[in-house]
């Protein structure tokens, strides 16, 4: 879906998009599922001929045009039921890897929901294996590493909550890949304090805090995740620009949210891009990453999302960098990964400036 308040390409929009395109990123907010092009969608649809996804890329198109949240959704999880076996779990994450590469992103942080795997009969061990041996593969193919955050699917309820921690936690099953523990799905009427418990769980274990709040609710679900799930970076957050005391603490916290754009207009949580709060986050202070959370699904990539977000906050070629750098600094890579895509993405600027 495009927004049409983009205005059309000129030279300078020309000029960032050819430096967003090169720079070295960082994606922190992005769906397994949610990834999957139109051409791995139709080759999955075809395999599973019974689903009701169209195989065909223009009847596709059509069919991820959303009309608002709860039909995103809907059209989210007929897509979640293509993926059916542990070779499409593998086919999917490691072909995800390789759009990210394409765009420059050295390392990304991919939200999954093992879940709704394990719960259509795949095998835990069988799910683990596929992602870790496209993750290794991604990494040495790619060179772009790739961490796993796993999500609580909010609309599938406590058991499904209690499924997401056991699989995050049991050292039998849990890759090593995994980073953060999560909770996605509908908020309207799916209250983030009941996820307490199981959050506490993943924290214990050594699972940094993820959850999506803010994103179709008011700014007491922002506060609700901080309080309750222990959050240390927000998913979308968007409503948090309704709450002057909200935004204040999280600058001062220097607590990141991770911010998409394009998606708040396609899931209506926007109503126009230049009403995208964004620019409220900007004014406060708070830490901006910019992300693409379920990319061909929303017609749009992670180099779009930047380009939305440096027309959005006027930003030039160093802003645009800056932003790449709060995700570094925002992740959970090691100090010496983030110093490492850092010092890359401080070089590239450098040599684009200069040159
Ligand atoms: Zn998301």
């Amino acid at each position: 879906m495009t927004d049409s308040s983009v205005p059309a390409a000129g030279t300078a929009d020309r000029d960032l998009r050819s430096f967003i395109a090169g720079l070295p990123k960082a994606e922190l907010h992005v769906h397994h599922v949610g990834s999957a092009s139109p051409r791995i969608v139709s080759e999955l649809a075809a395999r599973h001929r019974d689903s009701k996804v169209p195989t065909d890329p223009e009847a596709l198109a059509e069919y991820f045009t959303f009309t608002d949240f709860a039909h995103f959704i809907e059209v989210y999880l007929s897509v979640v039921d293509l993926i059916r076996t542990p070779e499409d779990v593998r086919l999917l994450t490691y072909e995800v890897a390789r759009d990210l590469a394409r765009q420059q992103v050295r390392y990304a942080e991919l939200t999954l929901t093992p879940f709704s795997s394990t719960r259509r009969g795949i095998d835990e061990h069988a799910f683990m294996a596929a992602i870790e041996d496209a993750r290794k593969c991604a990494e040495a193919e790619f060179g772009t590493v790739l961490r796993w955050c796993f999500d609580i699917p909010g609309e599938a309820g406590l058991r499904s909550a209690e499924e997401t921690v056991r699989l995050a936690t049991d050292d039998r099953i849990r890759p090593e890949g995994l980073v953060s523990f999560g909770l996605g799905g509908p908020e309207i009427g799916v209250p983030r304090p009941q996820f307490k418990p199981f959050f506490d769980q993943a924290i214990a274990a050594g699972l940094h805090s993820v959850p999506h709040s803010g994103e179709t609710t008011g700014p007491q679900s922002v506060w609700d995740a901080l309080e309750e799930l222990g959050a240390e970076r927000i998913g979308h957050g968007t409503s948090s620009a309704q709450d002057p005391a909200l935004l204040a603490h999280l600058a001062e916290r220097r607590i990141p949210l991770e911010v998409c754009p394009t998606s708040n207009i396609a899931t209506r949580a926007v109503r126009t891009l230049n009403e995208h709060p964004i620019k409220e986050f900007a004014r406060a202070g708070v830490l901006i990453t910019i992300n693409s959370d379920d990319p061909p699904m929303f017609g749009t990539d992670l180099n779009n999302e930047y380009a939305v977000a440096a027309r959005l906050l006027d930003l030039d070629e160093r802003g645009i960098a800056d932003l790449a750098k709060n995700a570094v600094e925002a992740s959970f890579l090691d100090p010496a990964g983030k110093a490492r895509i850092t010092a890359e993405i401080d070089a590239y600027t450098a040599g684009r400036l200069d040159g």
